[in-house]
């Protein structure tokens, strides 16, 4: 087998130009060309991994099926290349520096004084080699959190200087940069790119490939400045434009070659293989919608999209599945209260509860629940989603006033939510969540078996509290019903109400596993339902 080759993926200029969306959609291009392609994420800063880090700060924790907590590019990776992700997908620099501090408490060093080179280096080094090593893939794209420049990327620029040096052909970096354009004179600038390149040399590391952002297209005259002024072929100086969606960019990209360009480079054939029929079928979908819908987005996180990223996007694959736009309004479950529900959902066709912790904006998550079950609007409650519709069952209809999770009250006289045993001990925050995939077993007659049309799946969890059995019962007698059970450790996973036209609620995270090629059926069955009620509503 030939040896597998390794691009980096750096940014220059500002932060948030879309270095997961261009890695993703050059893995997108390669593997519809036949290429096995894996997709990691390097993250400067020192937490062990996003898990404990409040959304607010860098938007979703993503969720891989090994249960690692991890970076949302790796959500976007797996959208993209419908391949899963796992732990090796994402490095942090907290990561590293404990691994190496591990090890030099074992003695491994051998009396040595321990050094950012070689032994952080090689550190990084090894788990970027960890995924080319399993074999798995041809191609390993690594994508370096932060701009360079960065205090914090240093170690990880030194890192891909000696890989350069050591891979030779094997390894190539595009760096992406943006063009500005200033609207006074009319131009596109090119100084910050020359600027981000020459701090690049500096630390060592020529880039093969300039990504250039921009929202006005490049022309050739530019093209040929900046492949001069920073050491690259014209053709490798790739315009990726603005984008109506992400979903656009790798066909951006193939109109550029960047496809072309990297595999002449590894001196790999370039064939006439290029699949783009599904891709470009879902794109043609997204893009002529044959009706709308209009569904209730209600968190506490709702300032930041992309605390949500993963149910955002899940929305966009099932919309595209059922030809139907799919508008999300954004309701912080702190505004709503029982006299203003029906202000803020009347005209929803469908309603998400979304996951989170803790009491702040929970209240009004119970009041958006019960607006929903009462008006008979489509429901989705995902994890701390569905433990609320639980305990406004458990209020409402059964009439135990105080139900709620001991996660809110940890006196509850009905603790319908309530810790697992072995969850009792835990006291570390880090990693300590029941956490990745889970089997389940669903029932016959539900919506659930209804959208994934099989009885037995696998989904990622991401959570402390569960359903109480001690209290199933007085549920499933009054209206309530489990329809998915995961057998092994005798626990609910979904919830349902029978008598509603569609009211799902799942212990789960399913947003985490829908991809282009994949829409997650429990999404697209939520959007049909929504559909159904907008028809119905106009009719
Ligand atoms: N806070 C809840 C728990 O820990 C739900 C978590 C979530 O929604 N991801 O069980």
């Amino acid at each position: 087998m030939p040896s597998t080759k390794y691009i980096f993926v750096t940014g220059g200029v500002t932060s948030s130009l879309g270095k997961g969306i261009i890695s993703a959609s050059l893995a997108t291009l390669l593997q519809s060309r036949g290429y096995s392609v894996t997709i990691q994420k390097l993250d400067p800063y020192i937490n062990i991994d996003p898990g404990t880090l409040n959304p607010y700060e860098h938007g979703e924790c993503f969720v891989t099926n090994d249960g690692a907590e991890t970076d949302l590019d790796l959500g976007h990776y797996e959208r993209f290349l419908n391949r899963p992700t796992s732990q090796a997908n994402n490095v942090t620099t907290g990561r590293v520096y404990q691994s190496v501090i591990e090890k030099e408490r074992r003695g491994e060093f051998l009396g040595k004084t321990v050094q950012v080179i070689p032994h952080i280096t090689d550190e990084i080094k090894n788990r970027i080699q960890k995924l080319g090593n399993t074999g798995e893939f041809e191609i390993v794209i690594t994508e370096i959190g932060g701009t360079v420049g960065d205090i914090e990327a240093l170690p990880y620029i030194e890192t891909v200087r000696q890989l350069k040096w050591e891979l030779g052909d094997d390894c190539l970096v595009i760096h992406l940069t943006l063009i500005p354009f200033l609207a006074a004179t009319g131009e596109l600038k090119t100084k910050p790119t020359q600027h981000s390149v020459k701090s690049l040399q500096e630390s060592g590391v020529q880039p093969d490939i300039l990504v250039c952002r921009c929202e006005h297209s490049i022309d050739d005259e530019i093209k040929r400045k900046l492949a001069l002024f920073c050491n690259v072929k014209t053709e490798a100086v790739i315009e990726s434009i603005d984008a109506e969606t992400i979903y656009a960019v790798p066909i951006l990209m193939r109109n550029q070659k960047l496809d072309e360009v990297v595999l002449k480079r590894f001196d790999l054939p370039i064939e006439d293989n290029l699949d783009l029929v599904n891709w470009k079928d879902f794109l043609y979908k997204l893009r002529y919608p044959k009706s709308e819908v209009n569904i209730g987005l209600i968190g506490k996180y709702i300032e930041l999209h992309d605390s949500y990223k993963s149910i955002v996007e899940s929305f966009i694959h099932a919309g595209a599945t059922n030809e139907c736009k799919v508008r999300i309004s954004w309701i912080h479950s702190e505004n709503i209260s029982r006299e203003s529900a029906a202000k803020h959902f009347e005209h929803l066709d469908g309603i998400l509860v979304a996951p989170g912790f803790g009491e702040r904006g929970f209240e009004g998550k119970l009041e958006t629940i019960r607006y929903a079950r009462e008006n008979n609007v489509p429901f989705l409650g995902i994890c701390l989603g569905m433990q609320a519709a639980v305990i406004e069952f458990g209020r409402n209809v059964l009439g135990w006033e105080d139900a709620n999770s001991t996660e809110m009250n940890a006196k509850t006289k009905y603790p319908v939510i309530s810790l697992m045993e072995e969850q009792k001990k835990v006291k570390n925050k880090g990693g300590t969540m029941r956490l990745g995939a889970c089997d389940c077993e669903l029932s016959e007659k539900s919506h659930a078996f209804d959208a994934y049309r099989r009885k037995e799946i696998s989904e990622r969890h991401r959570h402390r509290f569960e359903f109480n059995n001690k209290f199933l019962a007085d549920f499933e007698k009054n209206g309530m019903v489990a329809t998915g059970k995961n057998k092994d450790l005798n626990l609910v996973e979904i919830v349902e109400i029978p008598e509603h036209p569609w009211f799902v609620g799942v212990q789960f995270h399913p947003e985490y596993k829908s991809t282009v090629s994949n829409p997650h059926p429990l999404f697209v069955k939520f959007v049909e339902a929504a559909n159904i009620a907008a028809k119905a509503k106009k009719s």
